[in-house]
């Protein structure tokens, strides 16, 4: 059907979290997603932007050339020769086929960062750009959490972002960015794009899309980019727990061949997300009264799970908080409970004690202990896993894990940290999340997606750590001032 056409196929994906402790390596990536020539189709079975770009090209009959793809979970910034690394390997995959291929797709996260590099992304676009020359047709697929900048949008105009939070769409968005790119190589069209950034920022708690004041800008959005002409349309909320020079929100609009008209969308949406500002601000209950309501609830109906956001790995934070844990040994909620950390020297003397062995350990407050402490416990070490036990298909990229019974709390403690927007840890570990009276998601708001089905009651609880809703009391020094709500005053300036 498209006899001869051929796209190169590259990603890298990462979110960073400056307020995280520690530093980011490639042994992140390797442990996660780190994928090479045919290898990176393996992306192609999960519910991945890459995908939805892979399935629009068999649809379409275009070949990919796979060539590079590495992932990991989020984490604080990569070291600056291990970022060095990872750029050279997509470049060099890249560079390899560019003979043969008429366009590049990227499947991107959008808020990499890395030693010496706020905008890891830009960074790498630019490079390519400058590589293929100034006409080569690039696209790429994004996080709505991206930090967008001026370099993105200069180096390629086809970015195409998600469009819901809790994220769902990540299929869609990568068929979004392969769409652009086949028509654009078939000459059907010229994507250009408007950019505007924000000053604004926000906790990931009111990004969401289905109710309140993004979802209103959402539908407008969805509108223009249902209009002849437009091509797409993304906003980035950015991931709020970035402190870098370039902050803020941003919006993306890439129509055919009229820059203006983008632009004056792009302008329109951001303007409205801006005057939407005073709404941006995120409630959530204290740990007692969330504590209180699932030892009232008692299990009915399903366990009250509370999500523990400041301490997210999957919004860069270490996961090895133990101030909910330490909570509910204080005082009981009385049926079971499901909590967890990461601590890798923990679960090394849960190994060492071995099933069954009533055991003393330290847990928690190693990796970020600028947010927390450890705390002793003594419990009965239940069961070992690992990566091999990831339930029903969804994997688990934890390393070694091992549960400790402490009284009423299952606590699976891991080797690395891992997303807990879902259940699949505590699945993977053998214990009964339908049965339990809480479960701790270490999530801010992805959570309510995986759990909506499970929990009787969702609860965002009011915590402290390197992804915590409360932005004005971390210590962020690099960003743009005025920015709200640092600077309640600030302008729009656009
Ligand atoms: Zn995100």
């Amino acid at each position: 059907m498209n006899p001869g056409i051929k796209i190169a196929v590259a990603g890298l994906a990462r979110e960073g979290n400056t307020f995280a402790g520690g530093v980011g390596t490639i042994d992140d990536f390797r442990t996660n997603s780190f994928l090479q020539g045919d290898e990176v189709l393996e992306v192609g079975r999960l519910n991945d932007s890459l995908a939805g770009a892979l399935q629009v090209a068999s649809e379409r009959g275009v070949a990919v050339v796979p060539t590079f793809h590495a992932r990991s979970i989020s984490g604080p910034s990569v070291r600056a020769e291990d970022h060095a690394e990872l750029k050279r390997l997509v470049l060099d995959g890249l560079t390899a086929v560019l003979p043969e291929v008429d366009g590049i797709y990227l499947r991107l996260h959008g808020a990499f960062t890395a030693e010496g590099c706020d905008d890891v992304e830009g960074d790498l676009m630019a490079s390519l750009r400058q590589i293929v020359g100034p006409d080569f047709p690039i696209s790429g697929s994004f996080d709505l959490h991206t930090h967008g900048t001026a370099t993105m949008a200069a180096a390629t105009p086809m970015i195409a972002g998600f469009q819901t939070y809790p994220h769902i769409d990540m299929v869609q968005t990568g068929r979004r960015a392969m769409a652009m790119l086949i028509d654009a190589i078939q000459g059907r069209t010229r994507p250009t794009i408007g950019f505007r950034k924000i000053p604004v920022m926000s906790a990931s708690e009111v990004h969401n899309t289905t109710t309140g004041p993004v979802s209103e800008v959402m539908i407008r959005l969805h509108h223009i980019q249902s209009l002849p002409g437009v091509l797409d349309a993304s906003i980035f909320c950015t991931q709020p727990w970035l402190d870098v020079t370039d902050f803020g929100w941003s919006v993306v609009v890439v129509t055919d061949g009229d820059q203006p008209r983008a632009q004056g969308y792009a302008d329109e949406l951001a303007a409205s997300l801006f005057d939407r500002r005073e709404r941006l601000v995120v409630h959530k209950e204290s740990l007692a009264d969330a504590l209180a309501r699932a030892r009232d609830a008692k299990g009915i109906g399903g366990p009250v799970v509370l999500g523990d956001g400041a301490d997210s790995p999957s919004a860069g934070s270490t996961g090895d908080s133990s101030v909910l844990l330490q909570a509910v040994l204080d005082e009981p909620i009385g049926g079971p409970v499901l909590c967890s950390v990461t601590d890798a020297p923990a679960l090394q003397a849960c190994v060492e004690a071995g099933t069954g062995a009533k055991t003393t350990v330290k847990v928690g407050g190693t990796l970020s202990p600028h947010f927390f402490s450890p705390i002793e416990i003594t419990g009965t070490v239940v069961s070992f896993g690992d990566n091999s036990s990831a339930p029903d298909g969804r994997p688990i990229s934890t390393g070694r894990f091992a549960v400790l019974r402490i009284g009423e709390v299952s606590l699976v403690i891991s080797e690395l940290a891992t997303s807990m927007t879902d259940d699949r840890l505590y699945r993977a570990a053998g214990l009964d999340v339908d049965g339990a009276w809480m479960v701790q998601a270490k999530s801010a708001g992805q959570y309510h997606e995986g759990y909506e089905h499970i929990g009787s009651e969702l609860i965002d609880v009011d915590m402290r750590g390197p992804a915590q809703h409360d932005l004005l009391s971390l210590p962020f020094s690099r960003i743009p001032r005025p920015i709200w709500p640092f600077d309640p005053d600030v302008e729009r300036g656009f």
